[in-house]
């Protein structure tokens, strides 16, 4: 008989891991005992060891938190590793965790959006859902190819694509982008795709030891009628609130107001700032559009053209580039490398 893979399930909180209170709301609870002790049938597609490493909500993650989630995945010996947390944040620290995590094992991330309290919570499913994809034959072939991946409801997603869509339905996940790459059905995991990774392990190769401290990146959203005079406040402040980089969530193919475009150039001279798509991801237009607004004079301007990556996660590069100490020029590559 062949021996089960060893799967380290590592439990860093959220809806997954909540229990009621006295009155009957959800607090954070649950470990990964708690978790694996959930789900008898894990034992039975793997050789499973637990460990909680907290127990916060993934709003309130950190990236120094995450920096050491990775160190500690690093120091594993194990045939694959799962990691459970919260919904809120699994779009970013799962793109985090494929910049930091040179791979050669399956890292699967996973979470629920149902609690333990209700009648149908999905936090059982998914874990087992993780770890069969974790053990998968396939899966454990591919694992640098497919990079850290997110299941949820029985779908499986490239960390750099994956987005969180819906605030409460069971199907709050989704790559918009890319579609999922395996589904699982039965007991068994179904192969569709693999990512095109050569932006993210280009980034990774560079972020190698990103391990200064953190720079916080502030993120604006243009709206209609803004003239991001938020912007300006924030340069005229001593050190500028602390914040060492931007990203700009633009309309359309990388616009802006034209009433913002003032604020928006300077605080492109102060600061690395990166135009990303306020649509959630897609390659941007480069040449289409005049005007001071439009991609071909911001671009001109200094503004780093962030590619197809959604601004949450254009947002977690920068701050990775940033702690990494890399130069401007270098950022501008990586994130042009994503389209
Ligand atoms: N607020 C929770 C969290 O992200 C939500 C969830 O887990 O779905 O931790």
């Amino acid at each position: 008989m062949t021996s089960k893979p060893r799967i380290h399930i590592l439990a860093l909180g959220g809806t997954i891991a909540t229990r009621p209170d006295s009155s009957g709301a959800m607090q954070m609870g649950l470990g990964a005992d708690d978790l694996v002790a959930a789900v008898p049938l894990l034992k039975e597609v793997a050789e499973i060891a637990a460990e909680t490493v907290s127990r916060v909500g993934s709003h309130s993650l950190s990236f120094d938190q995450i920096h050491a989630l990775a160190a500690k995945i690093r120091s594993l010996q194990v045939d694959g590793v799962v990691v459970t947390q919260g919904t809120d944040t699994l779009e970013e620290t799962s793109f985090l965790l494929d910049l930091l995590l040179d791979l050669e094992i399956p890292v699967i991330v996973t979470a629920a959006m149902r609690n333990p309290a209700l009648t149908s919570p999905d936090g059982p499913g998914n874990l087992l859902a993780a770890v069969r994809v974790a053990a998968d034959p396939w899966v454990r072939r591919n694992a640098a190819a497919l990079g850290v991946i997110a299941v949820m409801l029985d779908e499986a997603y490239a960390a750099s694509d994956v987005l969180k869509v819906h605030p409460t339905r069971l199907n709050a996940f989704a790559s918009t982008q890319t579609g999922p790459l395996a589904v699982l059905v039965e007991d068994r995991v179904v192969p569709l795709a693999l990512p095109v990774r050569e932006a993210v392990v280009a980034a990774r190769r560079k972020l190698a030891g990103a391990s200064g401290k953190a720079q916080p990146v502030a993120l604006f959203w243009m709206s209609l009628d803004d003239e991001a005079a938020l912007m300006a406040m924030m340069l005229a402040a001593s050190d500028r609130l602390g914040y060492r980089g931007a990203v700009i969530a633009a309309m359309g193919g990388g616009h802006v107001p034209e009433r913002a475009v003032e604020n928006v150039v300077r605080l492109a001279q102060a600061m690395p700032t990166v135009v990303s798509p306020r649509a959630g991801g897609g390659p941007m237009l480069r040449k289409t559009y005049g005007g001071p607004n439009a991609e071909i004079a911001l671009r001109e301007a200094g503004l780093i053209w962030g590619g197809r990556l959604h601004p949450l996660k254009a947002r977690v590069l920068l701050e990775t580039c940033l702690r990494a100490g890399l130069d401007r020029a270098t950022i501008v590559e990586l994130f042009d490398a994503f389209g």
